[in-house]
């Protein structure tokens, strides 16, 4: 399912991916930049795909918990459903120490980051 949020909505997400690439611009959202994150989703949990490159925000579900961690596999890819561009999975941090503050972040070709994953807080 495809969902078009608010332009300010999508700005937002956006101006918080690029200074930072970590946080969530409010406490609704979660951005999934560690492995531990995306060990932790399972089967039916619904993740956001937010893509800079063609500005669309798309719900996904996620079907096995192989395919959670299929997003943080470094060399992997991801495509945005909408406009198909694919982006590849990077590690950032230390190789030496492994479980010591890697972050996931999404790269184009380019090499810039351009596209990440959040996931919606609980509903209150
Ligand atoms: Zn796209």
């Amino acid at each position: 399912m495809k969902t078009k949020l608010t332009v300010l909505l999508l700005a937002g997400l956006l101006v918080g991916a690029s200074t930072v690439l970590a946080g969530p611009p409010s406490g609704t959202w979660q951005t999934l930049n560690k492995p531990a994150q995306f060990e932790k989703l399972k089967a039916g949990d619904k993740v956001l795909y937010v893509c800079s490159t063609c500005q669309t925000v798309t719900e996904v579900t996620i079907k096995s918990p192989d395919e959670a961690m299929e997003h943080c596999k470094e060399g992997a890819t991801v495509t945005c459903p909408s406009c198909k561009v694919k982006v590849k999975v990077v590690n950032k941090g230390t190789p030496k120490n492994p479980s010591l503050a890697r972050e996931v972040t999404y790269v184009n070709e380019k090499g810039e980051p351009c596209f990440f994953i959040a996931k919606a807080g609980e509903k209150s």
